[in-house]
């Protein structure tokens, strides 16, 4: 018996540390469930690249054929599901960390997001360019282009995949990209990917930016639901690495709406 006790002081002794390890981690679960098991977040990613397509079918039609077009599409949660990487730092009791995130990016594993793959060989077929602007880094160049190559993504090369050397921003290299093209379309998971007009939320968390360019959203921009981790969250709450668990629970909460 007083082994037994002793056991489940241990038990709850680690599963206490483990949680100390991992503040954000339990708040996780249910975003990552909807993100990975809803039929509604498969079919907004069909949305997005069904309206994708008829956006440029629609430029297509009007504008002149010896210019050369491009759209750009960032690379996670967008082109490539990573949700299996927060998975493992749910089950595991770690949060999220570069060190993990380059750990899983290695690994070139990440599956498909839904209507990706046929979007980009829509866009080769019709003479258009994709580029990759991605703000993993240079380091993981080579993993990324494997794992995009993995299912036959076209412009899976270096002119194409466009990652983060020191600049956040991707504003660079969509200038880049404009002097050799013209982009007619953008996708992402995070506003950010679109424009750096929405990269200061210090303002009401970017709704006014968002008001002001409301048309763009469906004919510029394509966005994808991402409800785990992105810009939002630095913006609402601000720096959270040294809350522990039950003070990151309050401070989220104290964002809550209920009128
Ligand atoms: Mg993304």
């Amino acid at each position: 018996m007083r082994y037994i006790t002793l056991i489940s002081f241990i038990l709850i002794i680690t599963a206490c540390g483990r949680q100390k390890s991992a503040p954000d981690a339990e708040q996780l679960v249910m975003s990552s469930l909807w993100f990975q098991n809803s039929a509604e977040a498969r079919a907004l990613y069909y949305q997005a690249y069904n309206i994708a397509r008829l956006r440029i079918e629609l430029a297509l039609d009007t504008l002149d054929d010896n210019n050369k077009y491009a759209v750009v599409a960032d690379i996670d949660e967008t082109i490539l599901d990573n949700s299996p990487s927060e998975a493992r730092n749910i089950l595991e009791g770690e949060r999220y960390s570069n060190e993990r995130w380059m750990a899983w990016t290695s690994e070139a594993k990440a599956q498909l997001m839904p209507g990706s793959l046929d979007f980009a060989n829509f866009l080769k077929d019709r003479g258009v360019e994709l580029y990759y602007i991605s703000n993993r880094s240079v380091d993981e160049k080579d993993v990324t282009l494997a794992n995009l190559k993995k299912f036959g993504f076209p412009f899976a090369d270096d002119k194409h995949v466009l990652l983060k050397e020191e600049e956040s921003s991707k504003t660079p290299r969509r200038t880049l990209v404009e002097e050799s093209h013209q982009i007619i379309l953008l996708l992402g998971d995070n506003l950010n990917d679109f424009s750096d007009i929405f990269e200061n939320r210090s303002e009401a968390l970017g709704f006014s930016t968002v008001d002001q360019v409301k048309n763009l959203f469906g004919s510029r921009f394509i966005v994808l639901p991402n409800p785990i981790y992105g810009s939002w969250t630095r913006a609402l709450f601000g720096p959270i690495s040294d809350l522990s668990p039950r003070e990151l629970a309050r401070h989220r909460k104290n964002f809550l709406s209920d009128y």
